[in-house]
């Protein structure tokens, strides 16, 4: 296992792209971390340059407390698993997991010993005389990683490890990877702009946009407190509803044409302070309760939206509304799924409402206790 230590690390490539804008985190012995984001923010120059893959070109990289920005990928204690996963067509599941040791002159029967312990892990022990070409793709990304666990390492690397599989396969192959990283214990940094992916597998994730680190968190952190708007949209899915407004008055008004306001002291520490400001108040598709039969509740904020669209998708219905205008996402219960062209009146607890300030993007400040 390892201690990786990223202090304000950047990338310039020499084209004189900075990429990578003053990196900083503390990975913990066996911690399994994901660096999410859209394509290009970075992430894997940020993998590429912990693996000695790509030169840091300020910052410091250190490794169980020693400095490593110069040591070579070999000295690191690394495995990488990428995207394509580069196995061996001619050569059997068993020499595919063999190969890395062989090469390094290691005994045949510690070899042995090797494939079958790691055939066990991954549930490959079955397949060992096959080719690449008669197994699936889950199967195929299965020896990929198992060539990265058959060395002994400290560190795994994975840079989009199933974005060639289908659907079902990248789920089965989600909980595999989080179960072979319970049993192996080995520090994992997984990179992925899938964000299901990233809140199902990790103990922290680390939110990036154009080569900024946006929020780093637990996934019940980073969905319950969003730091800025970056991630309060880029968390969750359905996404989080944002409906722009100013403060004035000590109220929200929102910018729609019917000029509603909302009493917003129950979401923000200083209402003073935001007077004049133009602020984003966002909810969850799935925090709205529906007011059915005109009970407002007394608690929380209540808007009237007009259906333009409903999925029905089983165990929810995924109604696309519009508030003044506005479009906004709302899952709700399928067995009160709303006409469409209907008029749909929703309430958000004040324990789901949240308010950014529009000019530094950033969370209003809050005492709300989110669960
Ligand atoms: P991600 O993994 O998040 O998709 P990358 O780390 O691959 O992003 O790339 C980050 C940014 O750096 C992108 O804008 C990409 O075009 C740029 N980039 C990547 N490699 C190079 C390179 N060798 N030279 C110049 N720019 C690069």
């Amino acid at each position: 296992m390892a201690h990786l230590l990223l202090k304000d690390v950047n990338k310039v490539y020499p084209n004189g792209f900075h990429a990578v804008h003053d990196f900083n985190l503390e990975i913990m012995d066996g911690e399994f971390i994901c660096l999410v984001g859209s394509s290009g923010c970075g992430k894997s120059t940020t993998l590429r340059m912990i693996a000695g893959l790509e030169e840091i070109s300020s910052g410091e990289f250190y490794i169980d407390g020693v400095l490593a920005n110069q040591m070579s990928s070999r000295d690191r204690g690394i495995a990488m698993v990428f995207q394509s996963y580069a196995l061996y067509p001619h050569l059997t599941v068993y020499e595919n997991l063999a190969f890395g040791l062989m090469l390094e002159g290691i005994d045949a029967d510690v070899i042995e010993e090797k494939v079958q312990a790691t055939a066990k892990i991954l549930g490959l022990t079955d397949y060992l005389e096959r080719f690449p070409r008669q197994l699936s793709g889950g199967q195929c990304q299965r020896v990929a990683v198992g060539r990265a666990l058959i060395r002994k390492v400290n560190v795994f690397l994975m840079d989009e490890p199933l974005s060639n599989l289908d659907a079902k396969q990248r789920v089965t192959m989600r909980s595999e990877i989080k179960q072979i990283h319970r049993g192996v214990g080995a520090t994992t940094i997984y990179v992925t702009h899938d964000q299901t992916e990233a809140m199902t597998m990790s103990d922290r994730i680390v939110v990036m946009k154009l080569g900024v680190v946006q929020q780093v968190g637990t996934p019940f952190e980073l969905y319950f407190y969003p730091r800025n708007l970056f991630v309060a949209g880029f968390i969750g899915e359905p996404p989080m509803n944002f409906l722009n407004g100013k403060v004035q008055g000590g109220r929200l008004v929102f910018d729609g044409e019917e000029g509603k306001t909302i009493d917003i002291s129950h979401i923000a520490n200083d209402v003073a302070a935001l007077e004049g400001k133009e602020v984003v108040f966002a909810f969850r598709p799935e925090a709205v309760n529906l007011v059915k039969d005109g009970k407002e509740p007394e608690e929380g904020y209540t808007f009237t939206s007009k259906v333009e669209l409903t999925e029905l998708l089983g165990d929810n219905t995924n109604v696309y509304a519009t508030v003044d205008g506005v479009n906004v996402i709302l899952k709700i219960n399928p067995h009160d799924t709303p006409e469409r062209g209907s008029e749909c009146v929703f309430n958000i607890p004040f324990k789901s409402a949240y308010l950014y300030d529009k000019e530094t993007e950033l969370a209003v400040e809050t005492d709300i206790v989110r669960h």
